[in-house]
Order: structure tokens, then sequence, then C-alpha cells
């Protein structure tokens, strides 16, 4: 074997392991999981460590690659690594590289921290048929286009496609179904950040139900805590299982916080969303620039909303109750939303994995550490199709994380959000170390992944 882990505690839901055992790796491949003594180049004494799959995403937003330089600029990236991610899935909320296809190439040839997949995201449809009116309808003719394009960047192996249908809107029923006809050949996955939240969740959440149901494809309802966390949280949970119960194949996920970040300028910012979020203005903080760490007042909200648009702001608008809700919900799925410019940006892209495990697990004792894992692991690789992720089997990728769960602890804070979090010992992407002590050793292990 290349490398061999032994002593640590394994937790595997994919195989419902939960036991003390050795681990071998060869040419970036679990090869053994057992109980006995395996010999190996390399050594990891896990002893008193917890060794899990890494740790899957399943709703971020990835760092841009700059196609004419054939560059990354890597950011959020690090901050997915050093928390035990060793799978991003990203393209999210409708945003994202322009030409997905090129990312993905990119990734290979260039390498990642972790390793990528990615959605195509519909607004930079829209924006290659220059249709740049988020507020209007989309010609008919250009639909057509736009679908064409889908289906080339779903041939070459995205996941699926995400709507940011809250951000155009626009967007009406003929555009999103059109284009979500692409996805039934192989029954990939649609996705949105649906149009509206709060009070307006649930026939949000219908919407984009009758899109899956229409087709009878997969269907992704994007951090569902930022949409339903006012008061509508067990009404929209009831609504997503009782649509599983019908046999749907309808999933969620969630960022354990209470405030969501967005630029100023964005439609969630529009005319009524104080009334919308039941808050004032001082529930709103800015995350970056000479006004950081500051709350808006009227004044300040028109004048930042006028002349830097793009301004990262957080809302501290959520209920801590509701969100608790959806994170503990075993149907739901762990993704942090994730973003960081230039270091700037909201703490969930470097502390979620280790804050589930830490608030819900070892605090709350609302989730047991398998399920913790089960909802970052299995059931991710699951929701995406992705066979050679979120497990241990022997013949899959040797994704890991090991960690000390007495010490896991995320650090992270709106303050500084790429803090790393306490606890995270090695993390292997495809059988190799990438990180150890929250340093990362290479940035260049992660790989595409396409389906
Ligand atoms: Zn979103």
């Amino acid at each position: 074997m290349d490398l061999v882990i032994k002593n640590g505690f394994v937790i595997d839901p994919k195989n419902r392991i939960y036991a003390k055992l050795n681990i071998g790796i060869n040419a970036g491949k679990i090869r053994a999981v057992t109980s006995s003594n395996l010999e190996g180049d390399k050594i990891i004494d896990a002893a008193g460590l917890t060794i899990s799959p890494g740790f899957i995403d399943a709703h971020m937003h990835e760092d841009s690659y700059d196609v004419d330089n054939d560059e990354f600029h890597i950011n959020v990236f690090d901050c997915m690594a050093r928390m035990g991610v060793t799978t991003a899935i990203g393209g999210n909320c409708g945003s994202g590289p322009n030409r997905p296809d090129l990312y993905l190439d990119a990734v290979d040839k260039h390498g990642l921290p972790v390793n990528f997949g990615i959605l195509v995201p519909h607004e930079e449809l829209r924006r290659s048929v220059g249709e740049n009116n988020k507020y209007k309808k989309v010609h008919p003719e250009n639909i057509e286009k736009m679908k064409n394009l889908a289906r080339k960047y779903v041939d070459k192996g995205c996941l699926g496609i995400s709507f940011g249908i809250r951000y155009v809107p626009g967007l009406a029923r003929e555009e999103l179904l059109a284009i979500s006809q692409v996805l039934q050949k192989d029954n990939k996955v649609v996705s949105a950040h649906i149009r509206d939240d709060a009070k307006q969740v649930i026939p949000s959440t219908r919407e984009l139900i009758d899109i899956g149901l229409t087709l009878g494809i997969p269907v992704q309802v994007s951090h569902i805590g930022s949409m339903g966390a006012y008061g509508q949280m067990e009404e929209l949970l009831t609504l997503i299982d009782n649509y599983k119960a019908q046999g749907m194949d309808i999933s969620s996920d969630c960022y354990p916080y209470n405030a969501f970040s967005t630029g100023i300028g964005e439609t969630t910012y529009d005319e009524g969303f104080l009334e919308r979020y039941q808050t004032t203005y001082d529930s709103i903080e800015i995350a970056e620039g000479e006004f950081k760490g500051q709350r808006l007042n009227e004044e300040l909200f028109f004048k930042l909303r006028k002349e830097n648009p793009e301004l990262i702001t957080v809302g501290h608008v959520m209920k801590d109750e509701e969100v608790d809700m959806a994170i503990t919900h075993p149907a739901v799925l762990i993704g942090s939303d994730g973003f960081i410019h230039d270091s700037q940006g909201h703490p969930r892209a470097s502390g979620t994995f280790p804050r589930v495990i830490k608030k819900y697990v070892k605090e709350k004792k609302t989730l047991t550490l398998y399920s913790a894992i089960e909802k970052m692991t299995y059931l991710t690789a699951q929701r995406y199709g992705l066979e050679q992720k979120g497990g241990l089997s022997v013949g899959q990728d040797a994704d890991i994380v090991i960690f000390n769960f007495a010490e896991i602890s995320d650090n992270a804070t709106f303050e500084n959000p790429t803090l790393p979090p306490t606890g995270i010992k090695f993390v292997l992407v495809n059988g190799k170390i990438a990180v150890k002590d929250d340093k990362i050793l290479t940035r260049k292990l992660g790989k595409s992944i396409r389906k």
C-alpha cells in the first residue's frame, strides 16, 4: 500500500461502518478497510481520531477562473479543504463560470485543493445569448439557443443545471421548463435558489416542484435556511417530505448559520424586504470595504446600493430554531453556500462542516455523529450520483478526513471569515495528503467530477 491509516475510529454511513479499523490506500483508491494489520510505505497513526469519508459540499460558489490567462484565483477552495471538504459542488444559484466545460478542463489541467463538480449556471446561459435584463422574459428564439448550450455542457459532464430564480425575476415557467428538459436524458438534477422566501417560500418551492414533476427529474431546493427560517420551516420541510413520500426525487440543503449573505444590489433587497423579513436596516451588516462590520441605516443602504451594488452584506435575519430544524432533519444535506472574495465573505465558507459537528453533535446533541457524517458525505454523493465519492468502499476514491472529535470546532467569524477550524488533522484527496494540521500541503490533488 502507498498509505495506511491505522488505529482510527471509522465512520462510513455508506457501508454502515462504525468501528475501529485500518484503511489501506493504493494509487489513489481505497484498497482495504480491515481490522487486520496493514503494511504501507507511509503510515498515519490515527489513534484517538475519527476517520470519515471526505465531506462533500452540496452547494458552494467556486473561485473564478480567468480563461484568458489560464489561471484560478484560489480563495474559497482553500477554505473548503481546511474544513475537511474533499468534493465541492459549484455553479449554484444560477451563477458561475460562463463556460463550465472549460472550467472543468482547467481543473484537470491545474488541479485544485478539492475535487470539483459543477451545475450549469442559468444566468450565464442568458448572458451568452445576450439576454442581459434580469427583469425581462427571454425571446423564444433565445430559449432554444440557451437550451442547446445547456445540453452541450450537460453532455460534457456537468452534474445538472442551477437557477437563481430569485435573481432573475423575468425567468418564466416556459424558460425553466425548456432548459431543464435537457436533464431528462441522464436524469440529472435541477437545483434552484427559488423565487422568493419568507411568506412566499411555499409557492416558490411549488414552482420548482412543478418543473421536477412535469419533467420527471430530481429537484434540489437550495439553502432552505435562508429561504424559510422566518416562521415557515416546518411547513417547508413537510412539503418536501410529502413529495418525497409520494416517490418524487426531491432534496434540499442548508448551512448552519442564522444569517445570509448577498450583494447589496441584488433583488433580495428590492422594495419591501424589511417587511418581508420583519426586520430593520440595522440587521444588515456590511461585510467588506471601508464600512466593514457596520450595520446599515436607511441613508447608507440607498447610497451603497446605488454606488457599489456588488458590495457583500450579511443579513442577520433568520430564526435560530428554524435553522436548527433544517440542519437536523434527516433528509437535509449540508451545503455551505460559501464564497470568498479577497478574504472577505461569510464564515460559512470556512466553518460549515466543523460547525455542524460542534454545534449539533457535541453541544446541542440533536444529531448523532453518524447521521451528521451521513448528511455530509453519502447522502450528497447519492444526490448527485457520484459513485466514486461519499464512502470508504474498496475501489472508491480515497477522499478522507481525519479529525479529533473532542477538538473539532469552527473558528471563522463575520469579522474574520477565513479563519480555519480546529481539529481537522488530515485531509486526503485522491489518496494523498492535501491538508495536515490546518496547513495546506498541496493545491493540486483535486480533479473534475463529471457525469
Ligand atoms: Zn443562493
